[in-house]
């Protein structure tokens, strides 16, 4: 028999995590944000080291995300589409800023070819990132994909700002944790 139903679920540890009252102000609170989620991971062996997460205009979390790919057998739970997926849900649209209002995506680590892609479509402002996808490549085994050259430039020309490198030493000393916890075993 087909499978005629999909379902993805985040940890259930992610929502005490997150206050949806406060308001995370500026980028590097945002970013911040995505990292904790990507470190509290490994330590809850719940997933890969990525974290990600969705901002109204007011600095609200909309919705947040985790790697999920091995307890989940899905290639594509990484964080970026966790959060955009449960963004979506929660506001009952498939493209956040299609009613209006700015949207951000905070993320621990540059998007991957598949979350870029998403991220095109979601319907986000601001992609806030942590570090860098060469950062990901030199002190972990996974492989990001490839991206167009001016892959900044084509998310601009479709309205999407992008600011990079912030928190960027927070961010790689995540993939150093995981490496010293033992790498993809989980
Ligand atoms: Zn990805």
């Amino acid at each position: 028999m087909l499978t005629a139903e999909l379902r993805l679920a985040l940890p259930a540890w992610l929502d005490a995590e997150i206050d949806t009252e406060h308001r995370y102000a500026d980028d590097a609170a945002k970013v911040a944000l995505a990292i904790r989620l990507a470190r509290r991971n490994i330590a809850e062996r719940s997933g890969g080291p990525f974290g990600a997460a969705v901002f109204d205009g007011e600095g609200r979390v909309v919705a947040a995300g985790v790697n999920r790919v091995l307890p989940e057998t899905c290639s594509v739970a990484h964080a970026e589409m966790m959060a955009f997926i449960a963004a979506q849900t929660r506001l009952r649209r498939h493209r956040l800023n299609g009613e209006g209002g700015r949207y951000v995506l905070a993320t621990s680590a540059q998007p991957c070819c598949q979350c870029y892609g998403a991220s095109v479509w979601a319907g986000i402002d601001e992609l806030l990132i942590g570090a860098r996808a060469e950062d990901v490549m030199e002190l972990s085994e996974f492989d990001e994909g490839p991206l167009p050259a001016d892959w900044i430039g084509e998310l601009e020309k479709r309205g999407i700002a992008v600011r990079r490198d912030i928190l960027r030493e927070d961010a790689r000393e995540v993939f150093r944790r995981y490496a010293q916890a033992g790498g993809a075993r989980y």
